[in-house]
C-alpha cells in the first residue's frame, strides 16, 4: 500500500503509518497512491481525483470536509474518513481565548504598547462574569467552549435547529439567542443553510455592542454586511480564525475594517491536536486495511 501524505501532519506520522506499507510525501506519486492524507490546504477535486486511479482511501486530518468532493470521490469507490473528534479541544480553546482576550482587550494593550503609548485610560475592559454567550451550532466544538464559558461564570445559550438537548448550554431560537447574547461564537458547518447567514439582518435581530467570534468556516458570514455593522459599532468586534479563502485576498474588507481580531486558521494547529489526528489516522488506515 501507498500512502501519500499531502498536507502537514505531525511529523511522527510517517513512521506510525511504516507498518501499513510505503509513505511518502512527494506529491508525484499521486497516481500510484492508495491513500491520501490531507488537511485543508490539498482540494481533493474531480481533476484530482481523477489523476489518482489506484486511490481507496482519503483521510481529511481536521473536521470541515468542504475541500473535498466527497459525492465524486464516493461514486469512484473511494472511501472518504475526517476525524471529527480530535480538534473539538484545540478550537474550542482558541474560541474561548478570543471570547476572554477581546472583552478584556488585551490585544489592543499590547499593540498599544508595542506603539509606545500607554492606553490604560482608554483601554476599559469588561468582564465575562455574568455576561451571555451565545453559540450558533451546539455541537462538540461549541460544547467544549460552554464548559469553558460556563466555568468563566457565564450564562450559556444556543441555537442549534438539528438537536434536542445538550449538556452544557440552554437551547433557545435563534431569535431569543441573538437579542440575548452579548457575545456570539459560530460552530456550524457551512452548508447551503448556514452560508453566509451572519448578515445585515441577523446582526439587526442582535445587542448593540455584540462581539461576533467566528472559529467555524469564513463563508458563514457576509463580509461585506459585517464591515458595515463594525464601522457603525453596532458590533463592537469580531474575532476571527477563519476566512472566506486561506489566506484571505488582499482587499478582504475585513482586514481593515475597525476592531477586528484576527488569527490565520490555526484553531486545529495545536502540537496536542496534531498529535491526536496522527493516532486517528492509524486508527482508521488499521480499519481499513482489514476490511
Ligand atoms: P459538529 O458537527 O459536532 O457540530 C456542528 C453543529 O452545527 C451540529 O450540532 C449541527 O446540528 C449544527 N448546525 C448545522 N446547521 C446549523 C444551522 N443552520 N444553525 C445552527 N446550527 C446548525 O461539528 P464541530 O466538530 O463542532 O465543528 C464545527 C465546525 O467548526 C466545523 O464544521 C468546521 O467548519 C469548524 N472547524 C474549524 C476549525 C478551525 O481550524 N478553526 C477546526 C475544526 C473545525
Amino acid at each position: 500500500m501507498k500512502i501519500l501524505i499531502s498536507d502537514a501532519f505531525d511529523k511522527s506520522l510517517p513512521q506510525k503509518l511504516a507498518r501499513f506499507g510505503e509513505v511518502t510525501d512527494d506529491k508525484s506519486q499521486l497516481p500510484e497512491s492508495n491513500v491520501v492524507l490531507v488537511r485543508s490546504k490539498t482540494k481533493c477535486t474531480k481533476e484530482y481525483i481523477d489523476g489518482a486511479p489506484n486511490l481507496k482511501l482519503i483521510i481529511r486530518g481536521g473536521v470541515g470536509i468542504d475541500n473535498i468532493d466527497v459525492e465524486y470521490a464516493k461514486s469512484k469507490g473511494i472511501q472518504v474518513n475526517n476525524t471529527p473528534a480530535a480538534s473539538s479541544i484545540a478550537v474550542g480553546e482558541l474560541a474561548m481565548a478570543m471570547i476572554a482576550a477581546i472583552p478584556n482587550r488585551i490585544i489592543e494593550g499590547h499593540t498599544t504598547m508595542l506603539q509606545g503609548r500607554w492606553a490604560k485610560k482608554e483601554l476599559k475592559r469588561s468582564e465575562l462574569y455574568g455576561k451571555t454567550l451565545g453559540l450558533i451550532g451546539a455541537g462538540r466544538i461549541a460544547m467544549e467552549v460552554a464548559k469553558r464559558a460556563n466555568a468563566f461564570g457565564m450564562e450559556v445559550i444556543a441555537y442549534d435547529p438539528y438537536l434536542t438537548e445538550v449538556d452544557h448550554a440552554t437551547l433557545v431560537p435563534l431569535d431569543e439567542m441573538l437579542g440575548k447574547a452579548d457575545i456570539i461564537s459560530l460552530h456550524t458547518p457551512v452548508t447551503p443553510e448556514t452560508k453566509g447567514m451572519m448578515n445585515a439582518e441577523m446582526i439587526a435581530k442582535m445587542k448593540d455592542g455584540v462581539i461576533i467570534v467566528n472559529t467555524a468556516r469564513g463563508k458563514i458570514v457576509n463580509e461585506q454586511d459585517l464591515v458595515v455593522a463594525l464601522r457603525e459599532g453596532k458590533v463592537r468586534a469580531y474575532g476571527t480564525d477563519v476566512w472566506f479563502s486561506d489566506p484571505p485576498p488582499e482587499d478582504c474588507p475585513l482586514l481593515t475594517a475597525p476592531n477586528v481580531f484576527m488569527t490565520p486558521h490555526i484553531g486545529a494547529q495545536s502540537k496536542e491536536n496534531l498529535l491526536r489526528i496522527g493516532d486517528e489516522v492509524e486508527r482508521i488506515i488499521g480499519e481499513f486495511t482489514k476490511k
